[in-house]
Formats: structure tokens, sequence, C-alpha cells
């Protein structure tokens, strides 16, 4: 299956899922646990002596809920992580600089930058980390310029040790990203394999039915109508007890190249049988699909095998049906099959 296009079609239907499942999850978790613990917090403070607190913790809740809101909303879109490290960025600036309750925000930092790391996903979150301590730092080393008060013991170890914190986890979040990526290539590579024929390198029946008929059924406007050529070369079985299994072989693959020189790229071609294929037109009529099948008829038929002294005319027979909408494939291909039959029955080398 060398086709960038087929490549693709089978990297379409093998994303990952437990990456985006996982950034999705924390998002959601921060975000209604958080929201909420914020929300509350502005409750228990209010009054108290701490308005800039109060403020900063209903306005983050507020924020949040609203992202989350968008998420759901729009849940392809990647904005609302990247808000969401910046709700994160604007908490944990506003805890070391209101001190959190009796001065204790600090403890909260370590989670909230490990949440940042991973909603954000790691490239962007080494700026989003940079920028939100460099913030941090900032205030810590001008207290004057803020609310809180911390002493110069506490503001050495938490630098100290959220450094290596930062470290760990960029270090342990590259470990994810490096083994998932390694894990995704060899499945991708097993699944090509898989979907392949190892004689010809076409697509299988296996690609068919769990790949390309998938993806029809979830795009069905992109296919439809979706016409398909049952293929089957004439007397093949004379090639083999001819010139051998060998010859017949290197028959197939010359007969792969011929169809596949006669189809557009978007077009499928699949070996489903011994000397049987499967073409696929989408988005081409009965009518269309007829011509087109034609066209290979006559290419085959004008391009006799040729090797040494072997000079062997080649012909195959065609059975086409066109199907307009997802439910019918099933139908179609069987309607196909016994325009095949009709094909063989009635002279072969023509179709149906
Ligand atoms: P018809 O025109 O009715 O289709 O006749 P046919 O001889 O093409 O059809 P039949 O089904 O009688 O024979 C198909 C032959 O294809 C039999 C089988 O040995 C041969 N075959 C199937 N797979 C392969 C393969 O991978 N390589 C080779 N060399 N031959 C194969
Ligand atoms: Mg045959
Ligand atoms: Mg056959």
């Amino acid at each position: 299956m060398e086709h960038s296009f087929l490549r693709n079609l089978l990297q379409s239907v093998h994303k990952d899922e437990a990456e985006s499942k996982r950034r999705r999850l924390t998002l959601y978790f921060i975000s209604y646990v958080g929201g909420t613990i914020m929300a509350v917090m502005a409750g228990i403070n209010y009054g108290g002596d701490n308005p800039f607190l109060v403020g900063s913790l209903a306005l983050s809740a507020v924020i949040i809920y609203l992202n989350l809101f968008l998420s759901h909303k729009f849940p392809k879109a990647d904005f609302s992580y990247y808000l969401a490290g910046f709700i994160v960025m604007f908490t944990i600036n506003a805890l070391v600089y209101t001190g959190g309750y009796n001065n204790t925000g600090l403890y909260f930092l370590y989670p909230l930058i490990f949440i940042q790391i991973i909603v954000v996903s790691f490239k962007p979150a080494m700026l989003y980390v940079s920028v939100t301590m460099a913030l941090a730092v900032f205030m810590l080393f001008n207290q004057e310029l803020i609310h809180a008060q911390y002493s110069e013991a506490d503001v050495s170890r938490f630098l100290i040790s959220m450094a290596c914190f930062i470290c760990v986890s960029f270090i342990a979040e590259n470990f994810w990203h490096q083994s998932r990526r390694e894990m995704l290539e060899e499945n991708l590579e097993r699944m090509r394999q898989a979907n392949t024929d190892p004689l010809t390198k076409l697509p299988n029946r296996r690609f068919l039915e769990a790949v390309y008929f998938e993806k029809v059924t979830k795009d069905p406007a992109d296919y439809f109508p979706l016409s398909t050529v049952v293929v089957d070369i004439d007397h093949f079985k004379v090639i083999n007890d001819s010139y051998g299994h060998d010859v017949g072989d290197e028959v197939l693959q010359y007969f792969t190249g011929l169809m596949k020189s006669a189809v557009r790229t978007t077009d499928i071609v699949a070996r489903t049988g011994g000397e049987e294929f499967l073409v696929i037109f989408p988005k081409a009529t009965l009518t269309q699909a007829i011509k087109l099948a034609e066209k290979i008829r006559i290419k085959v038929e004008q391009n006799p095998f040729d090797k040494g002294d072997i000079h062997h005319p080649i012909t195959a027979s065609f059975g086409v049906a066109t199907a307009l909408t997802d439910g019918n494939i099933n139908a179609t291909l069987k309607h196909a099959d016994d325009n095949l039959y009709q094909a063989k029955k009635t002279g072969r080398n023509k179709v149906v």
C-alpha cells in the first residue's frame, strides 16, 4: 500500500485517542473541581481582610465555568486548552500575589503547574510554565509590590523544590509522549501490513471492511454515489497451468499495474481474492463507472503479458454496481458480483 492517500486514510482511523482523552479529562477535572473550589473559597473569604483574594477567586471561577461551557460546545477545538493554561497562570500568580488562605497559597502551585503542563501539552507548556514562573519569581523577590508576605526561607525552599518538580514533570511528560509516538508508529506499521496484500501490495479485503467502508460511512457526502467494480481475470487457471505458478504471480502483479495506471489515486484498487479485484470509484455514477471499467478492460486487452518467450494475452470480466447511500454497500457488492457472473456466463472480456 504505497499511496500516500491510502496511508493517510489508515492514519485517520488511527489517531492518538489516549492522549486527547488524557488532556480532555484533565481539563474537565481542573475545571469542575477547580472552579467549584474557587467559588467556595471566594464565599468563605468574602467579607474578610483580603478583597484581592476574594475578587481573583470569584473571577477565576467565572472564567473557568465559561471555558468549560465553550469546550463542551466546541469539543474539537484546541483553544479551551490554551485558555485553561492562561486561567491556571492567572490563578497561580493570584495565589502568589494574595498569599492565599493564611499565606499557604504556594502549596497549591505544584498541582496547578502539573495541570498546566498536561492541558497545554509539552512544547507550548514550556512557554506557559516559563512565563508563569517568571511572574511568580518576580513577585517573590519584590514583595513590597504584593499583598502577601513570605519569609526568605520559604521563598528559597519553594523555588528549589518547584524547580525540581518542573524538571521531573517535563522529563516524565517527554517519556510519555515519546513512548506513545513509538507505540503508535509500530501500530500503524502493523496495521499497514495487515491491510496489504503481500504479492501485489494492494489493499486487501480487510482494508475495505475495517478502514475504507468505515470512513465512507462516516463522511458519506464525500463518497456517494459510490461505484464498485468486481474484476476477475479470465481463464487465469490456464496461465498457471501453462507457465507455472510463479509466472501466474507475475501476471497478477502486471495486471495490478495495468489497473492502477487506469484509475485516479483517489480510486481504490484492492485485491479481494486469488485473481479477483475490487475497484471503487467514489463520487461516480453508474454510467461513469461503466465507462471507467470499460477503459480498464480495453487497457488490459491491449497490453498482453510479455516476458522472455512468453506472450500471453490477458482479458478480464467486470461487474459494476453503484451504491447511492451508505445503507446498501453490501447489497451493491452482491449486485456487482452477480453482474460479474453474468459477464463470465455471456462470453467474458466484458463489462456488465
Ligand atoms: P474464469 O474465467 O472463470 O475466472 O476462470 P479462471 O481460471 O480465471 O478462474 P478459476 O477460479 O477457475 O481459477 C482461478 C485460479 O487462480 C485458481 C488458482 O490456483 C489461481 N490463483 C489464485 N490465487 C493465486 C495466486 O496468488 N497466484 C497464482 N499464481 N495463482 C493464483
Ligand atoms: Mg478468473
Ligand atoms: Mg475467480
